[in-house]
């Protein structure tokens, strides 16, 4: 039997609860009630679950907790990014993003307070790392987005593991938050619309080929080669550049499906044509998409951001060399809400 030391009930997958259930004497059904309850109409107590008997529903309310995140600060950005703030229990505080477009609706989520990564672009990593979030506390976040997001009549369609933290360091909940995330009696937003990001933690990189769910994948690579990842990407002297190209023509072999490599662009650094060079011979024979990032204004570094005309001429090279890449207009900057703009904060 599951105790309820887990004591938020969005910590329970759907086979959970109905373990949990069967074994307080009640029904196993009770689960799709009170996660139809829960995940698709938007439930932040036990309160409007009327067809859940009121008994049980006493009984839940005092097991579990069930309710909003305090929002802090909810900032919209004048292309119609929304960046929330939210307060944790213990005060730790976390970013999640949702972007609105003409074709889909976006939530950028956080998985971790701060990050112990420090990437020298990003300034969720200037803190560093607090600690994980629960799955409970992933997935309270696309809750509230996709609340605000019907609202303006834009039902959440994706998901991007981008915003604080790094994902796979704190793999189990943010793997079950993705379950959820996907269940179709939970949020029911199809796998290839999730997609997870990570700055190249290659044993987890390994497992997702393992774990069976067809999201998509992102490795924030953002050097071109090892010695340009040491200084830009901290964790690349623990899995240097070689090794997590080869992870990943290992993951596309594994699992048939392309990768999508973040890149940032960085005047005089990464935006070169030695840069160019140097991703061609590395990316050979490796069919994938490149997103190339312009860099976004951290206070903290004295990068600076290339002019159109060079970012277009750095795409256009690459894509003489076969590597299809696209620039991708930041969202949300005024608010600072664009990539490697989140930043962790506490109540102090
Ligand atoms: S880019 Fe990702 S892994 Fe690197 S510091 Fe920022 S949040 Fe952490």
């Amino acid at each position: 039997m599951i105790q309820p030391s887990v004591k938020d009930i969005r910590d329970f997958s759907f086979e959970e609860l109905q373990e949990y259930l069967t074994s307080i004497g009640e029904k196993s059904f009770r689960a799709s009630q009170i996660f139809e309850w829960i995940y698709q109409k938007g439930a932040w107590s036990f309160d409007p679950m009327t067809n859940v008997p009121e008994i049980l529903r006493q009984k839940l309310a005092q097991a579990f907790i069930l309710k909003p995140h305090k929002i802090d600060r909810k900032e919209i950005s004048q292309d119609g990014t929304t960046k929330f703030l939210f307060d944790l229990d213990d005060h730790q505080k976390v970013e999640t993003v949702l972007i609105p477009a003409a074709t889909r609706t976006t939530i950028c989520i956080s998985t971790q307070a701060g990050c112990k990564f420090g990437c020298r672009f990003c300034a969720s990593g200037i803190g560093g790392w607090i600690r994980n979030l629960s799955c409970a506390e992933i997935i309270t976040q696309v809750l509230h987005v996709k609340e605000e997001a019907l609202k303006h009549d834009n039902p959440l369609s994706h998901v991007v593991f981008m915003g604080i933290g790094e994902p796979f360091d704190n793999f189990d909940n943010f793997m079950k938050a993705i379950r959820l995330i996907n269940d179709q009696r939970g949020i029911n937003i199809g796998a290839r619309r999730i997609t997870v990001s990570t700055c190249g933690v290659i044993p987890k990189i390994k497992q997702l080929a393992n774990e069976g769910i067809q999201i998509e994948l992102a490795i924030s690579l953002h050097g071109y080669d090892n010695a340009s990842r040491n200084i830009l990407m901290p964790v690349n002297r623990k899995y240097p550049f070689d090794d997590l190209i080869a992870a990943c023509r290992e993951y596309i072999q594994a699992t048939k499906r392309q990768i999508t490599f973040e890149y940032i662009l960085i005047k005089d650094v990464t935006c070169t044509d030695k840069a160019a060079e140097s991703l061609k011979k590395a990316f050979r024979g490796i069919i994938c998409k490149m997103n190339l990032i312009p860099y976004n204004p951290v206070s903290e570094f004295d990068h600076k951001t290339p002019s159109t005309q060079e970012m277009q001429a750095f795409r256009n090279r690459l894509e003489q060399f076969g590597i299809l890449a696209t620039i991708r207009s930041p969202r949300g900057r005024d608010v600072a809400a664009a990539c490697g703009q989140l930043r962790h904060a506490t109540s102090n």
